[in-house]
C-alpha cells in the first residue's frame, strides 16, 4: 500500500501517523518526495481499511498494490487447488461437468434426469431444493423434500450432488450434499460464507450479478479465512446493457482468474445467457477459455419445467455437448501448458 501525504504535513502529524499504521502490525518507510511525502508499507496490509486510511486527515491519496485477498491469490499459492469427491476431484487438471435440473421437481423427474445425465457423462448432479426466486409468487423448492430426492437420485446414480444453500441455519439439512453452492444472490451474504468456512464441505461460489472479479476473490477469502480451502469459483454472468440474453457471460473472467487465483473456476452458461439454443456454443468457448468444469442446466421436459425451463438443454445434447468440450480439451492441452501460471 503506498500513501500520499497531503503538502505542508507537519512531522509529528505525519510521524503519529506511521504510528498508527505501525500498530496495525506492518511495516512503514517513508519516501521523501519534494513536498509530497509517500509512505510504503510492507508486510500483510489485508488488515488494513483502506477507507479509514483515506480517512486521515494528512492523507492525500492511497492505492493498494498488493491484492487484499491473501488466502485466494495466486501470488501466495502458485498450486492449484485440487478439491476431492469422491472418487474424483476437481481442479488442476481434471475436467468435471455438473448437470441436472434448475429445481427438484418430483421424484420420478429427478430420477429420470439423474440417470440420463449420468448416461450423458456428467461428473456431478445438480439440482436445488431452495430456489432464490424473483418473484415470491413462483416456485422456491421442495426445500427439505428436494434435498431428500437429491439423497436418493445420488444412492441411484452414485453422482455426487451440488445444491443451493440460501442460509447456514440450513445447514444440517444439507448433509447428503456433497457441493454446497452459493448463488449469485448471496455472493456477498458474509454471516452464510462465514458459516461455509467454519465446515468442511466444498462450496462453488457464484459470481454476483454485479460484481468485480475482486469482490467476487474477497468472497471467496471469507470462506478460505475460516479453514475451509474448497472453494470453486463459477462465473454465470453479469448484468450489463444487453438484453437479448438473460445475463452477458463473462469468459474473459475465466483467464484472468486463473491469474489471480489457484481455486478452480467454472462457468454455468445456462444462467449466463438463458437460452437453450445458445448454452453449447457457450459452453464450449467456456472450455476454450480454460474453465475447470461446467455447470449446465438440463431437463428432460424442458417446456414442463418448473424454473429455467427456457435456458434447459436436454439429456441428448449434453451427451454431444460432452464430447466435443473432451475434444475442445484435447485441443487446447499444448496451449494449457505453454499458458500455466
Ligand atoms: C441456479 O444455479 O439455479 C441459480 C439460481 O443460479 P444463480 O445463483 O447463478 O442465479
Ligand atoms: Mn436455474
Amino acid at each position: 500500500m503506498i500513501i500520499k501525504i497531503r503538502g505542508g504535513t507537519s512531522p509529528q502529524a505525519l510521524e503519529a501517523l506511521v504510528g498508527w499504521l505501525r500498530a496495525m502490525g506492518v511495516g512503514v518507510s517513508a519516501i521523501d518526495g519534494a513536498r509530497q511525502p509517500l509512505l510504503c508499507l510492507v508486510g500483510d496490509t489485508a488488515g488494513i481499511d483502506i477507507d479509514s486510511v483515506r480517512a486521515q486527515a494528512i492523507v492525500e491519496d492511497v492505492k493498494r498494490v498488493q491484492e487484499p485477498y491473501r488466502l485466494a491469490s495466486r501470488r501466495e499459492h502458485p498450486d492449484d487447488t485440487i478439491i476431492p469427491i469422491g472418487e474424483k476431484y476437481i481442479g488442476g487438471d481434471a475436467f468435471t461437468l455438473i448437470a441436472g435440473p434448475c429445481a427438484v421437481e418430483s421424484e420420478a423427474q429427478m430420477l429420470a434426469i439423474a440417470r440420463a445425465v449420468k448416461a450423458a457423462g456428467a461428473d456431478l448432479l445438480r439440482g436445488g431444493a431452495f430456489k432464490p426466486r424473483t418473484s415470491p409468487y413462483t416456485f422456491a423448492g421442495l426445500e427439505r423434500e428436494g434435498i431428500r430426492l437429491l439423497e436418493i437420485a445420488r444412492a441411484e446414480t452414485g453422482l455426487p450432488v451440488v445444491s443451493e444453500i440460501m442460509e447456514a441455519g440450513q445447514l444440517p439439512l444439507f448433509g447428503p450434499v456433497d457441493i454446497l453452492q452459493v448463488g449469485a444472490r448471496n455472493m456477498q451474504n458474509y454471516p452464510l460464507l462465514r458459516a461455509l468456512g467454519e465446515q468442511r464441505k466444498p462450496v462453488l461460489l457464484k459470481r454476483g450479478l454485479s460484481s468485480t472479479l475482486e469482490e467476487w476473490l474477497m468472497s471467496a477469502e471469507y470462506i478460505l479465512a475460516g479453514g475451509n480451502p474448497h472453494v470453486i469459483l463459477c462465473e454465470r454472468g453479469i448484468r450489463t446493457f444487453e438484453t437479448y440474453t438473460r445475463n452477458t457471460l463473462d469468459l474473459s473472467a475465466v483467464p484472468a482468474l486463473k491469474r489471480l487465483t489457484h481455486l478452480p473456476v467454472f462457468v454455468d452458461p445456462s444462467h449466463g445467457v438463458g437460452v437453450a439454443s445458445l448454452v453449447p456454443s457457450m459452453a464450449l468457448a467456456a472450455t476454450a477459455a480454460g474453465a475447470a468444469g461446467l455447470m449446465i442446466e438440463v431437463h428432460d421436459r424442458p417446456a414442463e419445467a418448473m424454473s429455467d425451463g427456457a435456458q434447459a438443454i436436454g439429456p441428448g445434447q449434453l451427451r454431444t455437448l460432452r464430447q466435443t468440450v473432451d475434444r475442445v480439451r484435447q485441443a487446447i492441452a499444448p496451449q494449457k501448458k505453454e499458458e500455466r501460471p
